[in-house]
């Protein structure tokens, strides 16, 4: 492998990728197949977290109806052996000035600081440090709600669910009555169906394991949204499917219905609705990182999102570019912009290592043109719902397989085929000799 270290090869053109996710590993380990391994190019990813999960599993990592810690890939392992270097910080500034990545100090998550704030240099920046939910300033929610943007969350998420059962267990050894688990999701986007899904079936599981206290018809699980129907990115037939499924699954799906403050025992909605809730989930509308908000004096809109044009690069600087839901890209003769979907942030990637050739070559950089192979949303292990190619509606089985099929992309674009299929094996083995959920 090509030694990488700066001070030997002053004038290797440095790429710097900031987040690790469904776009900025694609990109990275792209980069770093063809570019590092070449000795083109110094390919470095930098990541606020020391693993990577592929965001669109956080729902069932909620649920426990996958183990995080199995599907979960190390940087710097992974780096090593695709030829990019990988460091471990949170972006908070960039000097454009100076052409370089401000990382603020780094601490061992108990106030230990381990490494003093760095600065990295770049020749080229790719922002990829997507999105965190968008609570839109409703009382309470930051307080009482779990949001799930990152693994530490639905990791959080999964302990208190299981605690409320173990709770329940406990208490049923002196009150004979029937206990209840309320479940309230605001938003009903893919994440929140996907959400409720996921819960209902892990309150059908859990029973299996002896954690009998709960009447899985006892667990409530309210989804709330603002919109008219459920899912509404998405096409209406889409919609009516997602929610005749959720209301069979006895899920109370309230629509046209804002809420306005969430208190520790519940959600308060318009019309004076109060819906009791044990757990909260907040999942309706996202944002780009408040850090970013006119970071370098750079363009971004009201959600803080880099803004870019056709070529990924940000309006006001050609030597940083932005991908995946972090990003903002109009198309032309479009008003809104590219979806914040992982498709879109797996496009991207694939469009920005033909752009980090062509750059290094002086040619000039292609145009990103999204091509939407249409949207599928699981409704648990066995069905899923979704278009493709924008008007072929699928439902079942197929579509569930197509759903997993989009994780499996995710894993050949960062593994290449045979690690993946290797992944997929051990995947069967251990889900079919271990138990379903993770109780623990
Ligand atoms: C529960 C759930 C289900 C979803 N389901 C689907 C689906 O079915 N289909 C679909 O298309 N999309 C789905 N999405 C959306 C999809 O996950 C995102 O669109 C996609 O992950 C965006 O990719 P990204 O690379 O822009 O960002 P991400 O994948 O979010 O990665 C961002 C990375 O940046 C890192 N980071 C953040 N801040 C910093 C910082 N300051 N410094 C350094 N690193 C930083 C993070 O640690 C992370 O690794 C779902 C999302 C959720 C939450």
């Amino acid at each position: 492998m090509k030694q990488l270290n700066p001070s030997v090869q002053p004038h290797l053109h440095r790429i710097v990728i900031v987040g690790g996710g469904a776009g900025g590993l694609e990109l990275a380990t792209r980069l770093g197949q063809s570019l590092g391994k070449r000795g083109q190019a110094q390919v470095i990813l930098i990541d606020a977290a020391l693993t990577h999960i592929w965001k669109p599993l956080l729902h069932e990592v909620a649920a426990g109806t996958i183990n995080s810690y199995e599907d979960e890939l190390n940087y710097f392992a992974h780096a090593s052996k695709h030829h990019f270097e990988f460091h471990l910080g949170r972006m908070c500034d960039i000097d454009r000035e100076q052409k370089q990545v401000v990382l603020e100090p780094l601490s061992n998550g108990e106030s230990v600081v381990i490494a003093p704030e760095r600065r990295v240099r770049y020749d080229t920046l790719v922002v990829a440090v997507g999105s965190t939910s968008n609570d839109f300033g409703t009382a309470g929610a930051r307080e009482n709600c779990i949001f799930l943007d990152a693994r530490p969350q639905a990791d959080r998420f999964q302990r208190e669910f299981l605690s409320l059962y173990l709770q329940a267990q406990a208490r049923s050894l002196s009150d004979q009555n029937p206990q209840f688990l309320n479940i309230a999701i605001i938003g009903a986007g893919a994440t929140g169906v996907e959400l409720a899904a996921e819960l209902h079936h892990a309150a059908h599981e859990l029973p299996r394991y002896g954690l009998t206290s709960i009447d899985p018809r006892n667990v409530n699980i309210t989804l709330i949204e603002a919109a008219e129907r459920i899912l509404p990115g998405l096409p209406p037939q889409t919609s009516h499917t997602a929610e005749r499924e959720l209301k069979k699954m006895g899920i109370n799906v309230m629509t046209s219905r804002r809420v306005v403050a969430i208190s520790p025992d519940g959600i308060e909605c318009d019309g004076d609705i109060h819906i009791p809730a044990n757990l909260k989930v907040w999942s309706a509308g996202i944002k780009a990182p408040d850090f970013l908000k006119n970071i370098a004096g750079l363009e971004t809109n009201r959600i803080n999102q880099l803004v870019v044009g056709p070529s990924l690069q940000t309006t006001l600087d050609a030597d940083i570019f932005a991908m995946g839901d972090c990003a903002s890209y109009i198309p032309e003769g479009e008003t809104r912009p590219i979806p914040p979907r992982a498709q879109v942030a797996n496009q991207q990637s694939i469009l920005l290592a033909k752009s980090m050739k062509a750059r290094l070559n002086g040619q000039p950089l292609p145009h990103f043109k999204f091509t939407d192979k249409g949207s599928l949303v699981s409704l648990s292990q066995k069905n899923s719902v979704g278009n493709l190619m924008g008007d072929i509606n699928v439902q079942g089985i197929i579509a569930r397989l197509m759903y997993v099929s989009l994780y499996r992309l995710h894993q050949v674009a960062i593994h290449g085929f045979f690690k993946t299929a290797v992944l997929m094996t051990k995947d069967l083995l251990s889900r079919s000799s271990g138990p379903r959920l993770k109780l623990h």
